[in-house]
């Protein structure tokens, strides 16, 4: 989609410290990070969320939240524990509509969220 800023992180077009990508997804740090990790693991794919989200979409966030665990061990936190958040349409929060996980840890996290 022309006007989604992740797309245009995907083609390249606005920069980001992209952490890890494959053939259908890639993970970069968030710009306004709320912890001292916060990275966002996004579909190469424009799905605007979970709403719009097909049987192979559903099968790709597998394979995202697959990577998002492979990441938080690779990166020496999985013990420590994070958080993975998805947010869904107005009352969910959601700012940028192209399906995103928060993956969000390094500190103890509050629960519940506002
Ligand atoms: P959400 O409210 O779930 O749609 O979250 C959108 C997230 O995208 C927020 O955490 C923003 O800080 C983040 N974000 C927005 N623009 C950028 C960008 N250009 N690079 C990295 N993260 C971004
Ligand atoms: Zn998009």
């Amino acid at each position: 989609m022309s006007d989604c800023i992740f797309c245009k992180i995907v083609a390249g077009e606005i920069p980001a410290k992209v952490v890890y990508e494959d053939d259908e997804m890639m993970a970069f740090e968030d710009i306004n990070p709320q912890g001292p990790v916060h990275v966002q693991f996004i579909s190469k794919r424009h799905i605007p969320n979970l709403n719009e989200a097909t049987e192979e979409d559903f099968e790709l966030m597998g394979r995202i939240l697959k990577q998002i665990a492979r990441y938080s061990r690779q990166e020496g936190f999985s013990e420590a524990g994070y958080r993975v958040v998805n947010n869904v349409g107005p009352d969910g929060g959601q700012e940028v509509y192209h399906l995103h996980f928060h993956l969000i840890g390094g500190r103890p996290l509050q629960w519940p969220p506002g």
